[in-house]
């Protein structure tokens, strides 16, 4: 009797703009894993990285699994065969896997993937850490190394899984036909252990994407079981191929966690910085909204987009309010220099809007009159007189509050409104859950 093996799998960047989906890779890896008869250990993770980098693939997301097998050698080379077939390299994708044989994963991976999420992660640097660390594959620039390796080492504060079903390969490409009805539906009867799902201001479905990927929808939530209940009230014309549940870091804003080195500015990193508005908003072209902050000495310009929804809001802050923003910072062109582009802002404190007025009086409740300069303020009705001006408090036209970006400008990563203060730290693997499913047609 061979003793068993556990094993970690990473992949990354196997799809590109014009097809197919690293999820998809993984649902038919986990097919024929399932017939393999291995034994699964943990929810395939599905986990974005850095939303900001210049040349990620959609959504930036990586896969992982981890397993326990007699036959590793076997099972590496079928997946390896299946990356080959279902990536997507002659539209541009640079897929890689990676194998890492240990129960334990190892304090160097959870550097590595913490930088994925929140920094610039060059491919070099990926090629050496696999090199000296785990078995590799990769086809083109392996640019995709820096996810697969990324996601073994992926430590989650918080988590949400997502269901995600696929279609039959002849509809492919075809225009995904489901019930806007029975999604509102589903949101009614789910919420609040799913999200993202329709956007009632918009009247709009946010499940389906409308791409030529093998995706029909995805349903993102709190638990498997309010994923399960929420597939049976999705109504749809077409027969599916089949569904799978990812444990995933989708809507925890992981990449906003960590400050951001105001000395450093590193481009394209990604975090938070808190500071005191410096110089006050000024709306641009294209509703545009350009401040700066000033963070442990450092002036630092941010962007809020008007893409965002936020900039209108932002519009209001003034000097000396101290905010929270999470965002990005964009590397200095020939006209700018290096910015944060803002994705989320916590309001922590609102300087008071004080003005200086002329006195009411108490007695007709009406504001007093000048008598000229240093003469002090007379009630025209009654005559009554005060000697001097009364401060005002003018209220804020923004609020002690956490603003995000409107639904539609949601990335995968961000964390939705009614997600504000949960951390979902225990999502445990029960294998008696319909996690995986090929229907038959
Ligand atoms: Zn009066």
């Amino acid at each position: 009797m061979k003793t068993k093996t556990i094993l970690n799998i990473g992949f990354d960047d196997t799809d590109s703009p014009k097809g197919m989906c690293t999820t998809f890779l993984a649902y038919k890896i986990v097919n024929y894993l399932k017939k393999e008869k291995v034994n699964f250990l943990d929810y395939p993770k599905l986990v974005r990285f850095n939303p900001n980098i210049p040349w990620k693939t959609r959504g930036n997301g990586a896969v992982g699994l981890k397993i326990e097998t007699r036959n590793p050698q076997k099972i590496k080379q079928k997946i390896k065969d299946l990356v080959i077939k279902y990536s997507d390299t002659k539209n541009g994708a640079n897929p890689a896997l990676v194998f890492y044989e240990n129960d334990t994963i190892p304090n160097e991976f959870k550097k590595f993937s913490e930088s994925a999420l929140c920094e610039l992660v060059n491919r070099n640097y990926a090629k050496k850490f696999a090199t000296k660390n785990l078995e590799s594959f990769y086809l083109g620039n392996g640019q995709g190394l820096v996810g697969a390796i990324g996601v073994i080492g992926y430590q989650f504060d918080d988590q949400t899984v997502e269901l995600l079903s696929y279609r039959t390969k002849p509809n492919f490409g075809k225009k995904r036909l489901i019930s806007k009805e029975s999604v509102k539906k589903m949101k009614e009867k789910t919420y609040p252990f799913t999200f993202n799902s329709f956007d009632e201001t918009k009247n709009k479905v946010l499940i389906s994407p409308h791409g030529p990927d093998p995706v029909f929808y995805g349903i993102r939530g709190e638990n498997t079981k309010s994923l399960l209940k929420a597939a049976k009230l999705i109504k749809t014309k077409e027969k599916l191929d089949g569904y799978l549940i990812f444990k995933s870091n989708q809507g925890t804003s992981a990449h906003l966690k960590n400050e951001i080195n105001v000395s450093e500015l590193k481009p394209y990193s990604s975090g938070n910085i808190t500071g005191f508005v410096f110089e006050e908003p000024k709306m641009e072209r294209g509703g545009h909204v350009f401040f700066s902050i000033l963070s442990n000495g450092k002036k630092v310009r941010c962007a809020v987009y008007e893409p965002t929804g936020l900039a209108y809001e932002m519009s209001y802050l003034k000097k000396g309010d101290k905010v929270k923003i999470g965002g990005a910072v964009r590397k200095a062109s020939k006209k700018h220099p290096r910015i944060v582009n803002v994705e989320l802002v916590k309001v922590l404190n609102l300087k008071k809007n004080l003005k200086l007025t002329n006195p009411l009086c108490t007695k007709c409740n009406k504001k007093m009159k000048s008598k000229g300069k240093n003469q002090g303020f007379q009630c025209v009705k009654c005559g009554k007189k005060a000697k001097s001006k009364k401060v005002e408090e003018i209220q804020r036209k923004i609020k002690k509050q956490t603003y995000l970006p409107i639904a539609s400008a949601h990335r995968h990563l961000t964390r939705p409104r009614q997600r504000i203060g949960i951390s979902n730290r225990n999502i445990q693997f029960d294998n008696s859950v319909s996690w995986f499913r090929i229907f038959k047609n």
